[in-house]
């Protein structure tokens, strides 16, 4: 079978091995399961269970707290290999992941005061200690559906200074693990007179805390396992210890280290690669409980899977490459490379979901195969805030044409 990375010989021993296992488990367990989460909307927390079992909730908590201590590249592969098997499970075990890496190697990247240093140390702990030793969940809600998710406004979420801590309240759409999680890594606004984007603030909220309640129905297209339903917070207490970042970190995170939003493609590449997969083989008539009707001596097949490779190689090379260049201040062309990385593994992962069925056939549309659920899930990635292939295009239009500070003088 093909490697998630293409070529391993670059790969170092724990990238390998986490890589390995995360095939392991997908094929093994995840990949039989998806078709029933998917048709029922259910959170895979059976997946979950392996997950956990197999150390890789704590993937990229830091080696000094009891975790992976994974880098950047080295999760971004495992999350593809995990796509690869099931949509769903990848994309809300990012969400778990991105309050590890966030609070970890981001926030190690970023300028602190020594007070803010410790603090941070000292409520970090507390959390990696939840996912090491107890195996509990983070999710991260963010979306409001106004402009905040697209990094244009402050969050609507609101942060009230008390003592001991803050008291938030607000509303989140479209929160993965929303009834699995055991902590909301809710991203909002503190809350002091005119308060900016700068005033932003990470909270992880117990899922059990009083004034948490989750609402509304979840019956979307594709993703179905991530169980993505509506957030509601009314007036939570919660203490200073749940701070995932110190006040103010995120709005430097999001400007300084924009590889952290591109946390959402591994998935979508894991999806394109599974439907790359699954018209390999099914024209090769290899597709278990299926008829053995070989397909792959027509010259179209053999152009469409060509077609498919090839896309699937131009969105491999830019995985890899956004995985490399991952740091803190990338220059101005890493920037929008990412940008234009992203939306190709967004919109490919699609383009070849929709060539693969046309390529295999009406009977590949059949729920009983996997063709459709992946046609259905990665219709979703370039929907994601706050990069959307939308945004991704209106970023990198921007910036193709303006240099930082230039404006134009207004045209008669
Ligand atoms: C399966 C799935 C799981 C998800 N899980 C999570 C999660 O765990 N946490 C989370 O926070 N969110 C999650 N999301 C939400 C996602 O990131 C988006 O926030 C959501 O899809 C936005 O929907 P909307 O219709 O409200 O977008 P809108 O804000 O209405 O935007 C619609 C489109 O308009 C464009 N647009 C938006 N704002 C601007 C702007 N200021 N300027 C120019 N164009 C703009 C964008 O291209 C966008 O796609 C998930 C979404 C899906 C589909």
């Amino acid at each position: 079978m093909m490697h998630i990375a293409g070529n391993t010989d670059t790969l170092t021993a724990q990238q390998r091995e986490l890589i390995a296992l995360a095939a392991t488990l997908g094929a093994e367990k995840f990949a039989p399961r998806a078709a029933s989460h998917d048709r029922d909307a259910t959170f895979p927390f059976d997946n979950y269970d392996d997950l956990r079992r197999a150390g890789l909730l704590a993937i990229c908590v830091p080696k000094a707290y009891g975790g992976q201590g994974a880098d950047f590249a080295t999760y971004v592969m495992v999350a593809a290999e995990i796509g690869r098997h099931c949509g769903s499970t990848a994309l809300s075990y990012n969400m778990h992941v991105c309050s590890c890496l966030w609070s970890g190697l981001i926030a190690d990247a970023l300028d602190m005061t020594p007070e803010q240093r410790a603090d941070h140390e000292k409520n970090r702990a507390i959390h990696y200690a939840n996912i090491v030793e107890r195996g509990q969940i983070y999710s991260q809600p963010f979306s409001e559906g106004g402009a905040a998710a697209a990094g244009k406004a402050p969050w609507g979420t609101l942060a009230r200074r008390v003592d001991g801590g803050y008291v938030v309240s607000g509303r989140k759409i479209f929160a993965s693990l929303s009834g699995a999680a055991d902590y909301y890594g809710v991203l909002c606004t503190i809350d002091v007179p005119g308060a900016t984007l700068r005033d932003s603030l990470y909270l992880a909220v117990p899922a059990t805390a009083e004034g948490v309640s989750v609402v509304g129905d979840w019956d979307p297209l594709g993703m179905r396992g991530t169980v993505s339903r509506t957030l509601l917070l009314k007036d939570v207490f919660v203490p200073g210890t749940a701070r995932l970042m110190p006040e103010g970190l995120y709005f430097q995170a999001a400007a300084r280290f924009p590889h952290m939003f591109a946390t959402l493609s591994p998935t979508y590449m894991g999806l394109a690669q599974a439907a790359y997969d699954f018209t390999v083989a099914y024209l090769r008539a290899e597709v278990p409980g299926m008829p053995k009707v070989l397909r792959r001596m027509y010259p179209t097949k053999q152009i469409a899977v060509a077609q498919m490779r090839i896309q699937l190689e131009q969105t491999r090379a830019l995985f890899l490459q956004n995985a490399r260049d991952a740091r803190v201040d990338p220059d101005k062309d890493t920037r929008m490379r990412l940008y234009a990385a992203h939306y190709t593994i967004m919109e490919n992962a699609q383009a070849m979901a929709a060539l693969a069925i046309r390529t295999c056939g009406g009977q590949s549309m059949l729920k009983s195969l996997p063709l459709e659920r992946l046609y259905r899930d990665s219709r979703c990635g370039s929907l994601m805030l706050p990069w959307t292939a939308e945004l991704c295009v209106d970023r990198l239009g921007r910036e193709c044409l303006y240099e930082a500070g230039e404006r134009d003088e207004a045209i008669e």
